[in-house]
């Protein structure tokens, strides 16, 4: 089954309304290929959802960048996944290794959102990935796995689920994982899916790469059977991130 290349932007906790707009009027200049070739999902602060949504070419989407467990009420700070479906906010990237680590976002509170999220409507970048004492003693997948289990103890339906393998020690590092040991978990993680969630789910879902990914790495990464796009941080604020965009073709190739 193919698996149309998806293209994550996370401008984490960046950004003024001025650079927002700059960075969505150099999108809407850009040639990219098709939809039916590449899907871009782009994922400002909350404040700047609305006007980038707004502003934004109809063929790019926007994500939300984390939503509250449950139902809304009283949690000071968060923003509910009703009220992202209620402002029209398809995407929501639920626990990238930032919030697992500076905020303690455990394996099942992870889940437990990828779960309502999902239930609310909200499709969802799920992020998994290990630390460098993880990889360096040998337990890389068993980390990928307890995560990736975590998430799969909780849903059922897994249409909406794009996972981000997000190595902690490639991200804003500058330290790019090798296209090999991208691939090399990208398969192990297709592998678990197959045997603990079924072949379907296997086959079909998409799993991206995130961790420095920029213009000169990106047809590397893309080239890999098992790559099915990225999530890409500091380059999503920058021009390259079109070139990123664009290795979505080497797949055609
Ligand atoms: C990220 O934040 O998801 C990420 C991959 O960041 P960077 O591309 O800057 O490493």
């Amino acid at each position: 089954m193919a698996r149309k290349f998806f293209v994550g932007g996370n401008w984490k906790c960046n950004g003024t309304l001025d650079e927002v707009k700059k960075i969505v009027s150099i999108l809407n200049e850009a040639e990219v290929p098709p939809e039916d070739v590449v899907e871009v999902v782009v994922s400002p602060p909350f404040v700047f959802l609305p006007l980038v949504k707004s502003l934004l070419r109809s063929d790019f989407s926007v994500a939300a960048q984390n939503c509250w467990v449950r139902r809304g009420g009283a949690f000071t700070g968060e923003i509910s996944a009703e009220m992202l479906i209620n402002s029209n906010i398809p995407w929501v990237i639920v626990g990238h290794s930032e919030r697992r680590l500076l905020l303690n976002e455990s394996n099942e509170f992870v889940g437990d959102k990828v779960a309502y999220a999902l239930l609310q409507g909200l499709k969802v970048i799920a992020c998994v990935g290990e630390t460098l004492e993880q990889r360096e003693s040998g337990s890389t997948m068993n980390v990928v796995a307890a995560q990736t289990k975590a998430i799969a103890d909780r849903v059922s339906h897994w249409e909406n689920v794009v996972l981000a393998y997000e190595p902690v020690w490639a991200i804003g590092t500058g330290k790019v994982a090798t296209p090999a040991q991208a691939q090399e978990v990208h398969s192990e993680l297709r592998k678990w899916l197959h045997d603990n969630v079924g072949p379907e789910v296997a086959a079909s879902v998409r799993i991206i790469y995130g961790g420095s990914v920029n213009g000169a790495n990106c047809e590397e990464q893309a080239a890999q059977p098992d790559v099915d796009g990225f999530l890409v941080g500091g380059a999503s604020l920058k021009p390259e991130f079109i070139d990123i965009i664009k290795s979505a073709t080497v797949k055609k190739k």
